[in-house]
């Protein structure tokens, strides 16, 4: 297949070509470089022993992104591409409904443009908010409760709008839980720049000696230990997913939100001591209060995705700590070191 990849230079970006390219599909992606390094897609080159296409663009660019979709006239687009930290939306609303809702809908009517009917989108389980019930399933409310999220639940009407008036249209819309860990080489991860927001790459640095300690944000919530719990999802398992959603898109019309979880929940606790086994070393970490807007537990129901993609998780919380290690302690600047 063809498939278009918009912020394929990224995090999850990354891990996703090279299952992409592994299956043979033939890949163009297009990125701004905003928030990742050409030397990523170096590393895919590297690891895969396979070329692809790149444009260097802005998906707010209609222009730039009409033209790279009717040249490579794709059978499909993965759309990774939007700015992703829920702090910054707070302050840049703005910023957070152009890049991601502006730049959402040039891509669909580039895609219309280019007769191609078939999109995978990155949406995340911020849509749900505040949970009335747990585990989250798709048809939970959608509430989010920050510009972020907001701009992630829009996208996904404007999507389904698109898939309801376009004839033979198809979209799947992946709601990500949480995505850690790294590709098993160690060549390519998260690369963060600036002090990490999330949990897991704050503690990856903590253990490289590059910050003091991890700040435990609250110990009083309604859990095993009183720390916030997570669904961490392996980011190969999430990449894997990507690759389900393309050929169930490819089967069938109509446009699905799919959860992309384990159903497992871990503490920020669990999680310190699974990287200090991971990595060897022991985290000073301190506990301090809540970070505002934190909610206690998130969770994915994982049916929909085991019946539609036929598709399930197979990390563990242990091998995302060993392989994000293996990457934090291999690229200790990042991308950057190159
Ligand atoms: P990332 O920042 O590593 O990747 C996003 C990529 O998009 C980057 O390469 C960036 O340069 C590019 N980009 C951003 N704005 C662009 C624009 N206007 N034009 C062209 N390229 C642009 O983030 P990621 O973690 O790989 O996330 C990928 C997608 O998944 C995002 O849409 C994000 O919101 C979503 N998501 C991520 C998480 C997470 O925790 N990582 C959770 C849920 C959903
Ligand atoms: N967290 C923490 N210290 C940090 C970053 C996060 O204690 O430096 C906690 C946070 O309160 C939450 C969990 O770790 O319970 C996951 O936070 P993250 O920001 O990674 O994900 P999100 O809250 O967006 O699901």
């Amino acid at each position: 297949m063809k498939v278009f990849v918009t912020g394929g230079a990224g995090y999850i970006g990354t891990h996703t070509l090279l299952q992409l390219l592994a299956a043979g599909h033939e890949l163009c992606v297009f990125d701004n470089f905003s928030n990742a390094s050409p030397v990523a897609l170096t590393r895919v080159r590297q690891l895969s022993n396979r070329d692809f296409d790149l444009v260097e663009g802005d998906i707010r660019d209609a222009a730039t992104l009409r033209h790279a979709l009717a040249d490579f006239a794709p059978d499909a687009v993965i759309h990774f591409a939007g700015l992703k930290a829920v702090g910054e939306s707070n302050d840049k609303p703005l910023l957070y409904y152009e890049n991601n809702v502006t730049g959402s809908v040039n891509l669909l009517a580039a895609m219309d443009a280019a007769g191609c009917r078939r999109i995978v989108f990155s949406s995340s389980a911020t849509v749900y908010g505040e949970a009335q019930y747990l585990p989250f399933d798709e048809d939970h409310p959608i509430a989010p409760t920050n510009p972020y999220g907001r701009t992630k639940a829009m996208v996904e009407g404007v999507i389904a709008d698109w898939t309801k008036a376009t004839p033979n249209a198809s979209a799947v819309l992946l709601r990500y839980f949480n995505p850690v860990g790294a590709h098993e080489s160690g060549r390519i991860g998260e690369d963060p720049r600036g002090i990490p927001n999330n949990l897991m790459p704050y503690i990856a640095q903590v253990a490289a000696g590059r910050r003091e300690k991890l700040s435990i944000f609250g110990d009083d919530y309604p859990t095993r230990d009183g720390t916030g719990e997570r669904d961490y999802i392996h980011v190969v398992d999430l990449a894997a997913a990507h690759l389900a959603a393309l050929e169930y898109a490819a089967s069938k019309t109509g446009c699905e939100a799919i959860n992309v979880g384990t159903g497992q929940a871990t503490t920020v606790k669990e999680l310190v001591a699974a990287y200090e086994r991971a990595s060897g070393r022991s985290l000073p970490v301190e506990v301090i209060a809540r970070r505002s807007g934190d909610v206690a537990s998130s969770c994915a129901a994982t049916a929909k995705a085991a019946d539609l993609l036929r598709w399930r998780s197979e990390f563990g919380v242990d091998a995302m700590c060993e392989s994000s290690w293996r990457w934090q302690s291999g690229n200790p600047h990042g991308f950057a070191g190159d």
